[in-house]
């Protein structure tokens, strides 16, 4: 019996918003294997047809088959993440080599490739306006990196590399949340467990009693999830349960500590470092770094190292006299005389106490999630003249999701999907997604920009809202810059349009530029009201935090460009006749650059999904590139005022809305009237200050 699935399936049924409502496991495989066979279908009907490429007759039609599928997958990719059942994870994985088989076959097609060169070089190409031109121009590029010059032996390789790294990186990620969720510390309610708890915000302990309580369980249930792990490190006084706690976190998915080679990503690291390399030389590039900048701002491998060096350079003096402070505090104040990594953490938010007299926690109140989010919608409205109304009718895939349309002059632009709260088989951390793309249908009507917004914020108790801690605040600032770059963009040709066919190393301008409200006494009345007496976080709080803010600046700097240079020399030096030990790399950088070395059971690298899971291979360092372009545009605020609404509408005329169109040097440039200059950040960070 055959069944119609266009009738059945409501993946292939085609809306405005995901059907979350009705959407099942069981409809992925067949909704994509139907959508991948019509594409390819469709795209060899065009291209025996086709006479003259041109906008019309070849873009615009594989710009609406790339959409059609992507809008199909994206929920699917969303719900693997946010509800990480077994379910969901097999219909997942099941079409996600299948996915990529299709792009590399579409990357590798001879006669599209040949298409878009004749376009290219057709008059009409001269005559296109700036975005499309770039979408051809970014096709051509992507073509070449997809291996399409390559033939036969090397032709098929590439192929088989691409499907096994895609495997790879799932493998890696499901291990991670495994590991994650695979560990688990049960505490009785007794005595002995309160005296193991002590020093614990009633908060996470609530946390504790609430994960108990849904394993069945008396007493607490300790995990390895951030919210749950951040606080207990931070915060226990017992010495051996933080060690315990740290082991446990920092070995997950390796050979080393509590679950030593039961999630072990070892091999998955060697084996991806390998095909990434292989795979860089096969396109004619040194190393995988040199592939990774081929999409980049960054013009070269030399370039990128010199400015991570660069920064740790000026930054190390400063490290080291914190960590000197750490530990002095850490002898006179703790007892502690031989400071470990476990007590890092703890001895910070203790040193951090005595001379700011101030913790996240004591924070926590002022930030109730409800809150900020008003707050962060006021900031937005203020600067860039849109608002976000919340709409109860659209259906989501948990009860606590939100979703809020974003109108400018009382018309819909955007929409998002908010999902706070973290919970089981939800996937670590925070971070925006694509659902749709702004894109100009064939018919005229626009395809309005969708985004998912996803944190992990601890839920509300039957006592207590959602409250935030300041850090969790700025994650969500951080967020919604991604989101706002997404939604608020102009361009109607979807590879460009948003977040789409932005440099890597350019994607976190906006969202870093974001943060920087939520340190401004003008905006704080806007974003924090205390959730018992709804009073403003008082301004001598607001003092402290911003003596507090730099607080360790330079450990924390030189912490980041150790992942930085241990990613990209990992990437730029790697030897596929002798390769180096993973660990090998990374002790070397933390020699060179990190003021104290954890213990060697140490396995960091081991749950780094962005670059063995993300896309930030070889481009970690993007981080602290876009960093420099979002202080330096901030600042400029700093001269005209945080809410004044000309530059708040330059910004959103220069970058926001012109998504991927045009080079991001040559928007920043618009924007700030010259180049990026690495002053504001050091500034902020009270980096270089001191000589002074
Ligand atoms: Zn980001």
């Amino acid at each position: 019996m055959s069944v119609d699935n266009s009738k059945l399936n409501p993946l292939l049924i085609d809306a405005e918003l995901p059907p979350f409502a009705v959407l099942q496991p069981q409809h992925v495989e067949p909704a994509l294997s139907e959508l991948l066979a019509s594409n390819r279908r469709a795209i060899e009907a065009l291209l025996d047809e086709l006479q003259q490429p041109s906008w019309q007759t070849l873009v615009l039609p594989l710009e609406e088959l790339e959409d059609r599928l992507e809008k199909a997958w994206a929920p699917v990719g969303h719900l693997n993440a946010v509800t990480n059942t077994p379910e969901w994870r097999q219909a997942y994985e099941a079409v996600l080599p299948k996915l990529t088989e299709y792009g590399t076959e579409l990357g590798q097609n001879r006669r599209l490739f040949e298409a878009y060169e004749k376009l290219a070089q057709s008059a009409e190409y001269q005559t296109l306006d700036e975005a499309r031109r770039k979408v051809i121009d970014n096709a051509l590029r992507d073509f070449r990196l997809s291996g399409v010059a390559l033939e036969g032996a090397a032709k098929q390789r590439y192929g088989e590399l691409r499907q096994r790294l895609a495997e790879l990186s799932t493998r890696f990620s499901n291990n991670v949340l495994d590991a994650t969720q695979g560990w688990t510390k049960h505490i009785a309610d007794d005595a002995a467990g309160q005296q193991l708890l002590r020093g614990i915000p009633d908060m996470a302990l609530q946390a504790y009693r609430q994960a108990a309580q849904t394993r069945n369980l008396e007493g607490y249930v300790l995990t390895l999830d951030a919210p749950a792990y951040m606080p207990a490190i931070q915060y226990a006084e017992d010495r051996e349960l933080r060690k315990e706690l740290y082991a446990a976190y920092t070995t997950r998915a390796s050979e080393q500590g509590p679950q030593a080679g039961r999630w072990d990503n070892s091999p998955l690291m060697q084996e991806i470092l390998a095909l990434r390399h292989e795979l860089a030389l096969l396109l004619g590039f040194a190393n995988y770094a040199e592939l990774s900048l081929a999409t980049k701002m960054a013009k070269s491998t030399t370039a990128v190292v010199n400015f991570l060096e660069d920064l740790a350079q000026r930054s190390s003096a400063l490290a080291e006299t914190e960590y000197a402070e750490l530990k002095a505090f850490a002898a006179s104040d703790l007892g502690i005389a031989d400071l470990q990594a476990w007590d890092v953490p703890y001895a910070s938010e203790k040193l951090r106490q005595a001379r700011y007299a101030l913790s996240q926690e004591e924070l926590r109140p002022y930030f109730p999630a409800h809150k900020v989010i008003d707050g962060l919608f006021a900031v937005v409205e203020k600067l860039f003249d849109v608002q976000f109304v919340v709409d109860r009718t659209v259906a989501t895939w948990h009860a606590d999701v939100q979703v809020f349309n974003l109108q400018r002059a009382g018309q819909v632009i955007a929409r998002c999907y908010l999902d706070l709260y973290a919970r089981s088989g939800k996937r670590g951390g925070a971070w925006m997604d694509n659902c749709r793309s702004r894109r100009r249908q064939r018919n005229g009507e626009l395809q309005l920009p969708v985004a998912f917004l996803i944190c992990n914020f601890t839920p509300p108790s039957a006592t207590e809202p959602s409250l935030l801690t300041h850090a969790e605040v700025t994650t969500l600032f951080h967020e919604f810059g991604h989101g706002l770059h997404h939604m608020l963009t102009r361009i109607d040709t979807a590879p460009v349009a948003g977040i789409n066919g932005v440099a890597w190393d350019a994607v976190e301008l906006p969202s870093q530029f974001m943060e920087n409200w939520c340190w401004e006494l003008a905006a704080i009345p806007l974003i924090s009201g205390h959730y018992q007496t709804g009073a403003t976080l008082p301004p001598e709080l607001l003092d402290k935090m911003l003596a507090a803010k730099n607080f360790q600046a330079g450990m924390i700097m030189l912490r980041q460009l150790e992942f930085s240079l241990f990613d990209f020399k990992l990437h730029r030096d790697y030897d596929a006749a002798q390769p180096r030990p993973i660990q090998a790399v990374l002790d070397e950088v933390r020699t060179q650059v990190a003021v104290y070395a954890p213990p060697a059971f140490n396995r960091f690298q081991h749950s780094f999904s962005h670059i063995f899971a993300g896309g930030y291979a070889a481009g970690y360092y993007s981080y602290k590139w876009a960093e420099v372009l979002s202080a330096d545009a901030f600042s400029l605020f700093e001269e005209k005022g945080i809410f004044d609404r000309e530059t708040g509408q330059h910004f959103l005329h220069e970058i926001l809305e012109r998504g991927g169109a045009r080079e991001p040097m040559m928007l920043f440039e618009a924007f700030r009237g010259r180049q990026p200059q690495v002053d504001a950040l050091l500034r902020h960070n009270g980096i270089g200050v001191q000589a002074a």
